[in-house]
């Protein structure tokens, strides 16, 4: 128990059929909500730090605090930078992260080769395997082409090739945010074309609001990694605003009974991931 090879993890997963769930931490409760998840679940988690969380409380802290709740947990844990810019991978890289994306993806094809590269060259000194993007990934309910939007298939596969990514995460009609129009179904023969030419297990951001049936094909094509946010957050929300519609109270009471409902949710995302009940398996701590 404690804290995974990020690597070891995904192969486990890669191998076992199922997908690991990636969700995002904001303040110690949600932190707590994602550990208690994966202790209830015996499933191991990346704990992510996001991309909302760094300018509100600072990369430091919210490592820090996140590293500090994992160890006091028994959970079986990847700290892992989700979404960093070039300047943050590698400061993650000196604080500690066990594992960091570096999104180049609005970057030129070639620019993103050419700094996905550097970032793996760098994080693979440190033992830290690297995480990148490849097509773009819309916020839900923005209009899009989607043929511009999904990642290309000959473009992954030498994408791959060059930089050495160890996962890539792909656009292929996942949104970050849940839609309010009916989603995109996922385009699942692109998932297995890209895992075809690339051999390299695939990420899928943005799994909130996608349809079970669709997670399960996604996982048996080739995705072993879902990061999964907003389902979450609606459910801490949720906690907070059925303490706070009984009149005033303790900000505490409304967070631990934010922090219960999101335990819950997290659950149910493990299981239908297929990692709930795996941590005996992956034969780390014994
Ligand atoms: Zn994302």
């Amino acid at each position: 128990m404690g804290k995974v090879d990020p690597r070891h993890l995904i192969e486990a997963a890669s191998n076992g059929g199922y997908a690991v769930g990636a969700f995002n931490m904001h303040n110690p409760e949600t932190t707590e909500a994602l550990v208690l998840a994966a202790e209830k679940a015996h499933a191991p988690v990346f704990l992510q730090v996001g991309r909302a969380i760094v300018p509100h409380l600072g990369l430091r802290k919210a490592y820090e605090m996140t590293k500090r709740i994992a160890e006091e947990s028994e959970a079986d844990y990847v700290i892992h930078l989700d979404h960093g810019p070039w300047e943050e991978v590698f400061e993650a890289i000196q604080l500690g992260f066990d594992s960091i994306m570096y999104d180049g993806a609005h970057l030129p094809f070639e620019d993103n080769i050419a700094s996905t590269r550097k970032v793996v060259e760098v994080a693979h000194a440190f033992g830290i395997p690297v995480e990148a993007e490849l097509g773009k990934i819309p916020d839900a309910d923005e209009e899009v082409d989607w043929a511009s939007y999904y990642t290309d298939v000959a473009q992954a596969e030498r994408f791959v090739a060059e930089t050495g990514v160890d996962f890539l995460a792909i656009s292929v009609g996942i949104v970050h945010g849940v839609p309010l129009a009916s989603p995109q179904p996922l385009d699942i023969q692109r998932i297995e074309e890209i895992k075809a030419v690339t051999g390299i297990p695939l990420v899928l951001h943005g799994a909130s609001g996608v349809p079970e049936d669709e997670v399960r094909a996604a996982t048996a094509a080739g995705v072993h990694k879902f990061n999964a946010d907003t389902d979450l957050r609606h459910a801490f929300r949720s906690g907070i605003e059925a303490v706070w519609s009984n009149g005033d109270r303790q900000l505490e009471e409304a967070m631990a009974e934010g922090r219960e409902r999101m335990v819950r949710a997290t659950v149910e995302k493990m299981e239908l991931y297929g990692c709930a009940g795996r941590t005996a398996q992956l034969g780390v701590g014994a």
